[in-house]
């Protein structure tokens, strides 16, 4: 189909046209999957030209067709798989996928930090992050400036004060904490500079159903595919979206040398996952509303962490500002500490105790001992991560049998 139809569909229409030709496939009305390593130049001549263009020594025409060179570079199941993702992040031009979180983030720091800049990033903020910009980006002589999640005076002084600020990195809502940092505020900030910070946004837990940081001025989007996009805890994966192509064009030639694009066969299985995104987080994030707003008044709970449930008038304007729904995850603060939250996590019958999000199965954690072990007792203070703290990841299960386990195991604390 050409771009001039798919560009006035509406999004979730285009994330199954966009992209995928039949013709290329046999006629198969799903891609195939392509799993060569290397490809078959046309002529010579053609794969002289897909050397330059590889290498930034020429530019496409418009409409050019150029030969596959070799699977670390690119493959068509990663072509048809970023061309799909774009309708879903509103505001993108690109995207490009990785074969986890972890390589996304790593590599969109890798390309746009260099030796002697600074990251300002919002903590808590997912534990592998924390560790590659604390002791491994550290080393290679960037520096590093947490700001507390939610803080927003606190957030635009460090940008306006930091030296050499290439990336600003804000993970929202905070993980366990459902904290929620505001994006434009921050991105209004950067674009005040007169040297411009990118802004990346960790969407995983929100997105790209829910929170739309490209609408809000942030640069690029990064995800753990891992999580919501491909849903089923059967997958890891990563993505990095952004709204110039140049940005992605960048990162694309550190994935080629770094060779952390997405296989194949992951690719495949995850264009097949992105058109019930939105369903499936939909589903989650209204179980959550009802489960957390029953779960409040349970005498057992001191508090539950959920967007409905704010009090604080800052948090209220940003999640009302960002966010369309408030998600599937919630954190529950036990009455009795440690031994209450194991014992609850003990006598689940339906939700399993185990770590990852954004499954259509309902997954619980015990943030202090596992996601968040490596935490200094500061941090734990600072992120408000306490021993009664139980993190919840709610599925697509009828909320009625969910909500039924919960307070059966509440019940045997
Ligand atoms: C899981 C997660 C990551 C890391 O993703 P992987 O796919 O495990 O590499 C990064 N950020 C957030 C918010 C996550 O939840």
């Amino acid at each position: 189909m050409s771009d001039k139809h798919t560009s006035v569909l509406r999004p979730h229409t285009q994330v199954m046209t966009r992209g995928f030709d039949p013709s290329l496939s046999v006629g198969s009305a799903r891609p195939a999957v392509f799993r060569s390593s290397t490809y078959v130049f046309s002529s010579p001549e053609a794969a002289e030209r897909a050397f330059d263009l590889m290498a930034g020594r020429a530019q496409p025409e418009p409409d050019e067709q150029v030969d596959l060179v070799y699977s670390r570079f690119n493959h068509p199941n990663a072509e048809i798989l970023e061309d799909q993702m774009v309708p879903l992040e509103t505001g993108a031009h690109a995207a490009l996928v990785f074969n986890s979180g972890m390589a996304a983030i790593m590599t969109a720091l890798l390309t746009f930090v260099l030796p002697g800049e600074s990251i300002v990033y919002t903590v808590p903020i997912y534990g592998g992050t924390q560790h590659l910009i604390q002791d491994f980006l550290s080393t290679l002589g960037t520096i590093g400036i947490p700001v507390p999640a939610g803080a927003t005076q606190e957030i635009d002084d460090a940008i306006r004060s930091a030296k050499n600020l290439a990336v600003v990195l804000i993970e929202t809502p905070a993980n366990p904490t459902i904290i929620m940092t505001g994006i434009k505020q921050a991105a209004d900030t950067a674009a005040g500079l007169l040297r411009k910070p990118l802004v990346m946004v960790d969407n995983t837990l929100m997105g790209p159903a829910f929170q739309h940081p490209l609408m809000l001025g942030a640069d690029i989007c990064l995800y753990s595919a891992t999580k919501y996009l491909s849903g089923f805890s059967d997958m890891i994966g990563g993505a990095a979206i952004a709204v110039d192509p140049d940005l992605i064009r960048q990162m694309r030639s550190k994935r080629s040398l770094f060779g952390n694009i997405l296989q194949p066969d992951e690719c495949w299985m995850l264009d097949g996952r992105l058109p019930t995104v939105a369903l499936r987080m939909n589903r989650s994030s209204k179980n959550a509303e009802r489960i957390a707003e029953r779960l409040a008044r349970n005498p057992k709970v001191a508090r539950v962490l959920y967007p409905t449930l704010f009090t604080d008038t800052e948090q209220i304007r940003i999640v009302n500002e960002q966010c369309d729904f408030p998600g599937g995850m919630l954190s529950l603060d036990l009455r009795g500490g440690k031994k209450a939250a194991f014992e609850f996590l003990r006598n689940l019958r339906i939700a399993r105790n185990a770590v990852s999000l954004g499954s259509v199965e309902t997954l619980v954690c015990h943030p202090k001992t596992t996601t968040h072990s490596g935490f200094t007792d500061a941090e734990f203070a600072q992120a408000g991560v306490t021993d009664g703290l139980v993190r919840i990841s709610i599925g697509i299960e009828d909320w009625r049998d969910l909500l039924a386990d919960f307070e059966q195991a509440l019940d045997l604390v």
